[in-house]
């Protein structure tokens, strides 16, 4: 009997979970995201490689890149913070949810293209 009245009331209310893709929560007011970068102002000074406590950061000087594991990340913000250039900014979202764990964000410095001015 009291089974049945707990199937009843479950069968007339709504679902206590949301039916996550299609219904997404909205991000909480101040809320970390996703880590993104614009890599027009990356000086490429490696300060967020080495503050980063997950060591997710890898920076290239030589080669210009700089890249992220996403899902190592652990949306602290202490990267963000200590940009020298403030060129790291987190995004009120969430990373997606994917199938194969080999996400690693890599992003290559823009190449300058300004031609040397003729003499
Ligand atoms: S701290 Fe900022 S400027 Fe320095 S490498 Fe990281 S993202 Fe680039
Ligand atoms: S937010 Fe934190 S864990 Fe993520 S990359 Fe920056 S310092 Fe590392």
């Amino acid at each position: 009997m009291f089974m049945t009245k707990t199937i009843l009331k479950n069968l007339l209310t709504k679902y206590a979970t949301r039916l996550y893709p299609f219904q997404k929560r909205e991000t909480f007011a101040h809320s970390r995201g996703e880590l993104k970068i614009d890599m027009e102002k990356c000086i490429l000074c490696g300060v967020c490689q080495m503050r980063c406590p997950s060591q997710c950061i890898k920076v290239d000087k030589q080669a210009k890149t700089w890249e992220v594991d996403p899902f190592s990340c652990v949306y602290c913000g202490v990267c963000v913070e200590a940009c020298p250039v403030k060129c790291l900014y987190q995004e009120k979202l969430y990373r997606a949810a994917v199938a194969e764990k080999d996400m690693v964000m890599h992003v290559q410095q823009p190449k300058e293209t300004a031609e040397p001015a003729a003499t």
